[in-house]
């Protein structure tokens, strides 16, 4: 059997390649926050964070993984802490962001920044759920996103090189939204619209 070598292509590479990130403003504090964990995060290549308090409080931890974070229990914050993480690929939030921000009723939004000027942020729609409602929601959306990306792919909407996490993980959230658990956004217009298209092979259920 050939082997194909399809190229992983980051969700920050995709608006790259694009052309089209935009700067965002996040506000006062969430700014200094995204730019603190990018600057460290090219340092080391590891993920580091910052709480962001409704107060203006914030805290910093992470630094520790390449690829993951452990986020402490924030006291008193009620669904009002939003956590800035970098993501050294450069990849929109994960399945375990995302369950993070189901789960935890002290988070309310979660961004993560990749280090040439990606943004991905997910604001939790509702109440907190247990892990296991958490899980099925963003497994089922994952199933979804996958059927619909080799159909996509099949029928020639999608170039596969174009299909990898990057693609997933933004189509994914963008599913998530329309079921009404989240509310997502990208500073790239063309990678939203791409996932755009990906969501509409999929099998209403
Ligand atoms: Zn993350």
């Amino acid at each position: 059997m050939r082997e194909v070598i399809v190229p992983i292509l980051h969700s920050e590479e995709l608006a790259l390649l694009a052309g089209d990130l935009k700067p965002v403003d996040l506000g006062a504090g969430h700014n200094e926050a995204r730019d603190l964990v990018v600057r460290k995060g090219k340092a080391d290549g590891r993920e580091h964070a910052v709480a962001v308090f409704m107060d203006g409080r914030s805290v910093e931890f992470g630094g520790s993984h390449s690829d993951r974070l452990k986020v402490p229990e924030f006291e008193n914050a009620s669904g009002i802490v939003v956590v800035h993480h970098n993501h050294p690929l450069g990849d929109s939030l994960s399945r375990q962001d995302l369950l993070l921000l189901l789960t935890r009723a002290d988070i309310s939004r979660i961004d993560a920044h990749g280090h040439r000027g990606g943004w991905f942020s997910a604001e939790r729609s509702g109440k907190a759920r247990t892990l296991l409602e958490a899980r099925a929601a963003v497994d089922d959306a994952f199933a979804q996103i996958r059927t619909a990306i080799v159909k996509a792919v099949k029928q020639g909407e999608v170039d596969e090189a174009r299909t990898r996490a990057g693609l997933w993980q933004v189509a994914m959230a963008l599913l998530m939204t329309k079921q009404g658990q989240i509310q997502y956004s990208a500073n790239t217009d063309s990678v939203l619209d791409m996932a755009k298209r990906v969501l509409r092979w999929r099998i209403d259920r």
